[in-house]
């Protein structure tokens, strides 16, 4: 029987992790550490299941988990959420921006996607019937979004806007223009955003990160989207989390209490009582940003050329001077030949296109990166 989305094969990150376990090569394609979480919010969890916290959580989420959110976005964006109506915690942002959509988007309804876009947003759209309007953002432009295309976009089928800053998969970043752009374009209109924010608390070279709920005209209208698993590096344990104002939470919900009801109960309460330290997430910016640099660093006489990300734990190398080789069969043979695994691009492009970028994940071990560079110092 073929599924509602016949056209889609397994997710990239599927294939090219699973390639990199059967070569035994360096595995910097799927987004993910090579380190483990923090001892002290292992335990954390463990105390919450040894004290009672094995049953359902409430459908929201666990209360003291939503109120640290709050807290988090009202001292780091000023903006304020109410933990028992606006803030629901999700099996990971994945869950969150499937659930989003579903909740909204329905027959011929249109939505703006900037590509490259994560691989997820798109087939979640079309399974619900909707169309996506691609924008594309060109690496000769620095991945800019052009706004006056987005203007030109939006008519009457609008119904969503999908963001993502900072932005999976080029490590760019939005600047506070960008937004105020996306606030005029979207005023006095019915348009939701979808604002992915996974990678918040890993924007570099002292910028701050922009987040839709600064500006009150786009978070009225906004579900911001949020991750732990990449926040406290344990992507196994989705568990992140959205807000939005209560009309739109409520939306949510209906959906939401029938297709997960609820998520790990004592990861949360663990989280909860991790995060009553900020010091656990302010300090990730420095983290990532000595992996990038100590990366770019070890690769800077190679023949790849770069711009540092922005943003994210992902760099993307140009490898034009290297090969003419299609994105995809070059990340598959040098998976398999240099033992060295990553994202080809072209596949978040819905047209395949392909401008010789692959998309290396740094948010690795020191020693894991310098076998990472022997390699691409070789190529
Ligand atoms: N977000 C991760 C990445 O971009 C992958 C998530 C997944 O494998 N579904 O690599």
């Amino acid at each position: 029987h073929a599924s509602k989305i016949p056209n889609v094969g397994t997710t990239i990150f599927t294939v090219m992790s699973a390639l990199a376990t059967k070569h035994s090569a360096i595995n910097l394609s799927q987004g993910f550490p090579d380190f483990d979480s923090d001892q002290e919010l292992i335990d954390l969890v463990s105390k919450a299941m040894n004290s009672g916290y094995n049953h359902y959580a409430p459908m929201q989420g666990n209360l003291e988990l939503r109120e640290a959110i709050a807290e988090k976005t009202a001292t780091l964006y000023n903006a304020s959420y109410h933990p028992e109506s606006e803030i629901t915690v999700t099996a990971g942002a994945t869950q969150a921006i499937a659930t989003i959509i579903t909740t909204f988007i329905g027959k011929e309804d249109e939505v703006i996607v900037f590509q490259p876009a994560y691989d997820s947003y798109q087939p979640m759209v079309e399974l619900n019937g909707g169309k996506v309007v691609p924008i594309q953002m060109k690496a000769s432009k620095n991945f800019k979004v052009d706004w006056q295309e987005v203007k030109e976009s939006v008519n009457h089928k609008t119904k969503m806007i999908i963001i993502n800053s900072p932005h999976n998969p080029t490590g760019s970043v939005f600047s506070g223009e960008d937004l105020v752009r996306l606030q005029e374009i979207t005023r006095n209109t019915n348009i939701i955003v979808l604002s992915d924010e996974v990678y918040e608390h890993m924007v570099f070279d002292s910028e701050k990160h922009q987040s839709v709920c600064m500006y009150p005209d786009l978070k009225i209208r906004s579900f911001v989207v949020a991750s732990f698993c990449k926040t406290f590096h344990n992507t196994g344990w989705r568990i992140g989390y959205c807000c939005a104002p209560n009309e739109l939470m409520k939306a949510f919900l209906k959906v939401h209490q029938f297709s997960v009801f609820c998520v790990h109960h004592p990861t949360q309460k663990g989280i909860a009582d991790y995060m009553k330290n900020p010091q656990h997430y302010l300090s990730l910016p420095e983290v990532y940003q000595r992996k990038r640099d100590l990366f770019l660093d070890l690769i800077k006489d190679s023949r790849f050329k770069f711009t540092p990300a922005k943003g994210t734990y992902f760099q993307l190398l140009d490898y034009s001077e290297i090969s003419d080789a299609y994105d995809v069969d070059l990340a598959k043979r040098w998976t398999i030949e240099q033992k060295i695994a990553s994202i080809p691009l072209s596949v978040f492009n819905s047209n395949g296109s392909d401008e010789k970028l692959l998309r290396f994940c740094f948010a690795k071990k020191e020693d894991t990166l310098k076998q990472a560079a022997d390699i691409l110092n070789s190529i």
